[in-house]
């Protein structure tokens, strides 16, 4: 049977984690096992999966392809999610074998070098058309910003968890709402697409304040991610939380009060955000307090008794919702215009009347120029950091002239987005960040050619 909902959204995430090492940070909240990668539980299907192959990454990437593609699925266009610790506190040589390998799994041979790897992956049977590293944001300056672009990095998960210097210093979080901004700024300014980790419920908040906070997200522009994962706090066995539980110096919400929190948090999340999980991948048996089950069902059944739609992008997804037997209208152009961590972004989507989104684009707009990119002129600058076309996905060979995907909504956001750069902002260079099997679409389709870590054309 072929599982439709992992390629639904048009890509194949392939998780792939890295050997367990101690992480710098000391969270109290944080689940420590041996030989388990910190804050993962032994027996999560991610760990187990991983355990089998000793953490190697080609071992872990060949064997999910092989799973993926017996399943059905096509496996052409893979998403890498590179899970566990903090990858980039790790050792060095070890980061760069990692990401080496993952990409010799997927081009099938070995390459001399990464930037070998990447090069062959250009044109690979299985491209990397995104990769997504998980940090904190105190380990996400320029440093390791330059290193995420040297893998070929495309999307970063931050973990900020809440956005209180009180709280992160009572949780032992080891990091100030200032490297929040920081590495939020710097991230979208290198065309990375930014995701939050929001951990609800930590020790020292209230519901009321913690929508409060989940407000600001959006209100305040040093922050407005592109995607959130929502974390309700759970006490994990082990954990010195587990400690403050049991001495009652903690107690969570309980399930109601957070099941309404999610209700509210996802009630006012702008259209740009992409909400793609609800709770962590915790076997409850490891779970001493706090919701254990999915809340996904319960938060959807919620939210329809009380007639609210969450707008997020992954519940207005073409695919997900002709799955779920919507009626699927014709895509017009939409336009949204915010300001964002010092530059304008803009958000152009093809949606139907009832805002089903069958693509996107986010274009950034600065002053700034970017360090690693030769810069022939000064004035604005424009940059692509994501271009996503919704709806089952299509391999490379099979043309379906139905599908999504080739209906030629990628050509048209991209036209678009160029004219708005050009005309709108005078912008003489259109720079993009693309994953490394994405670059060829760029090059042979539109002209765009390889600068550096980027793609860039010439608007004139
Ligand atoms: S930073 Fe992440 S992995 Fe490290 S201790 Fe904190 S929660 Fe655990
Ligand atoms: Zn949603």
């Amino acid at each position: 049977m072929k599982k439709f909902a992992r390629t639904i959204s048009g890509v194949t995430p392939v998780a792939v984690m890295t050997q367990p090492m101690k992480c710098p940070g000391q969270c109290i909240y944080c689940p420590t096992y041996p030989a388990t990668p910190q804050s993962y539980t032994p027996e999560s299907p991610a760990v187990l999966r991983a355990r089998r192959c000793g953490y190697d990454a080609k071992k872990q990437i060949k064997l999910r392809l092989k799973i993926l593609s017996e399943m059905g699925h096509p496996t052409d266009k893979v998403e890498l999610i590179v899970m566990g610790g903090t990858f980039l506190a790790y050792p060095r040589d070890y980061q760069y074998q990692f990401i080496k390998d993952c990409f010799d799994a997927l081009n099938g041979e070995e390459s001399a070098t990464l930037a070998e790897a990447k090069r062959l992956n250009e044109t690979a049977k299985h491209r990397c058309t995104g990769l997504c590293i998980e940090t904190r944001p105190d380990w996400c300056q320029q440093e390791e910003i330059d290193r995420m672009l040297e893998f070929g990095t495309t999307r970063v998960e931050l973990g900020v968890q809440t956005l209180d210097d009180e709280i992160y210093r009572l949780v032992r979080r080891g990091q100030k709402v200032e490297d929040v901004v920081n590495a939020t700024t710097l991230l979208k300014e290198h065309g990375f697409k930014v995701h939050y980790h929001w951990m609800p419920g930590l020790p020292g908040l209230t519901p009321e304040k913690d929508l409060e906070l989940s407000k600001r997200l959006f209100s305040d522009a040093r922050f407005k991610p592109d995607g959130l994962k929502l974390y309700p706090t759970m006490v994990v066995e082990g954990t010195e939380l587990e400690k403050w539980y049991r001495d009652e110096l903690y107690q969570p919400y309980d399930d109601d009060t957070m099941i309404n929190l999610i209700v509210d948090i996802k009630s006012i999340v702008p259209k740009y955000v992409r909400i793609s999980r609800v709770l962590r991948d915790i076997p409850s048996k490891f779970i001493v307090g706090g919701l254990k089950d999915s809340l996904r069902d319960i938060v959807k059944q919620r939210m329809r008794q009380q007639a609210i739609e969450c707008k997020c992008i992954r519940c207005r997804e073409y695919g997900h919702r002709s799955r779920d037997g919507w009626e699927i209208g014709e895509p017009q152009l939409v336009r949204m215009d915010y300001e964002a961590s010092g530059g304008k972004e803009i958000f152009l989507s093809f949606e139907d009347e009832n805002e089903t989104l069958f693509g996107l684009l986010r274009m950034r707009i600065q002053s700034k120029p970017i360090a690693r990119l030769e810069q022939e002129n000064k004035g604005n600058l424009a940059l692509i950091r994501e271009l996503h076309i919704y709806g089952p996905e299509v391999s490379l060979k099979q043309r379906d002239p139905a599908a999504v995907q080739h209906k030629g909504l990628g050509k048209a956001l991209l036209r678009e987005a160029e004219r708005i750069a050009a005309n709108e902002f005078q912008v003489r260079r259109m720079v993009v960040l693309s994953g490394t099997g994405a670059k060829e679409y760029y090059r042979s389709e539109f002209d765009y050619s390889s600068q550096g870590d980027y793609m860039v054309k010439s608007l004139e």
